[in-house]
């Protein structure tokens, strides 16, 4: 992407990061938003807090192998905040010197603040996906029947997210059964008195028994591919209240397709993806997430209801 070069670890050692640096490490990291995003912020709120003027945010393609190394030498090279998309936001949890407890149960951090101990880290997709569903669908977590599809990390994310809530029943459903299970293992000492249940979304009678009125998340990963069918065929399933697909690109996925044919509010992934990123900026700059949210919202060209 013009303006946003991919750096690499040996970088570090061949230039100067002058300013205040920051930068999202993921492998691969080319399609990364984030750059963009929060450099267009960074120079909208310099414009008021000239202490923000020569804050860089850079893009790293760091092998999972070298992610060790590499934090410990953006450390040591003055970076402030770190973002970590995947696949390392599970291996930096265990590489960081201290975690916060919405990270915590989640297993995994995509925020990274340095401190003189080493690296804070944080998990602000919880945020992004709560905030993300009140502006899109004006729907509130607290209170509200989740259905949850995926059992991976980000499904992991949203199912913490819901039960910190307080959801008031979250059921989840996944391609792959031992998954699933693993998942709900994960989950049930989190619960509380939330019933937490799991479905077989192949599995037509199981999709029918859903609740009514629920509000869909999709955390899986079908629907990256503009070919790859929706992971819930929601012709059979008690209507729902809402659609949120956690993809953004593309932007319109076959779930969020059927979902819009059937009159049934949707939204994508695109909110999360600014809400999680103006949290992160929130952490390192001081300014409040929600007025840097519609900064970042602009940048990537999205419109507020
Ligand atoms: P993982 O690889 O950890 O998990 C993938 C999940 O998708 C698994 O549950 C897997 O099921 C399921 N899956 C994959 N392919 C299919 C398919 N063809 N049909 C049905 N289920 C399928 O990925 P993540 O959890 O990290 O990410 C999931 C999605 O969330 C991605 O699309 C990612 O882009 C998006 N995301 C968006 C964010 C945002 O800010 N908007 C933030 C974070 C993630 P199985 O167990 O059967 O393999």
């Amino acid at each position: 992407m013009p303006g946003h070069p991919v750096f690499l670890l040996r970088d570090l050692d061949a230039r100067p990061f002058p300013g205040i640096p920051l930068a999202v490490l993921g492998h691969p990291i080319a399609h990364s938003l984030s750059p963009p995003m929060h450099q267009a912020a960074l120079l909208a709120m310099a414009r008021e807090d000239t202490r923000l003027a020569d804050w860089r945010y850079h893009r790293f393609d760091i092998h999972p192998d070298d992610l060790p190394t590499a934090l410990d030498r953006l450390h040591s090279g003055g970076f402030r905040g770190l973002n970590l998309t995947v696949p390392h936001k599970v291996l930096a949890f265990d590489l960081v010197a201290e975690v916060d407890p919405a990270a915590e149960a989640v297993g995994a951090v995509n925020t990274l603040l340095a401190t003189a101990k080493g690296w804070y880290g944080t998990n602000t997709d919880g945020y992004g996906l709560n905030a993300a569903l009140r502006e899109r669908l004006g729907a509130d977590l607290a209170g509200r029947v989740v259905v949850l599809l995926g059992a991976g990390g980000a499904a992991r994310g949203a199912a913490v997210e819901c039960l910190r809530r307080g959801c008031a029943r979250l059921v989840v459903g996944n391609r792959t059964a031992a998954n699933l299970a693993e998942l709900l293992a994960l989950l049930q000492p989190l619960a509380g008195a939330i019933p937490v249940l799991g479905f077989d979304p192949a599995d037509p009678q199981a999709r029918a028994g859903l609740p009514a009125d629920a509000l869909v998340i999709n955390a899986t990963s079908a629907g990256l591919r503009a070919d790859d069918a929706a992971p819930l065929d929601l012709a059979d399933v008690p209507r729902p209240a809402g659609i949120f697909d956690m993809i953004y690109h593309p932007p319109q996925t076959a779930l969020l397709r059927q979902a819009a044919a059937l009159g049934i509010p949707q939204a994508n992934g695109l909110a999360m993806l600014v809400h999680q990123g103006a949290k992160s900026l929130e952490l390192w700059s001081g300014v409040p997430a929600e007025a840097i949210a519609p900064l970042m919202a602009s940048a990537l060209a999205l419109r507020s209801p």
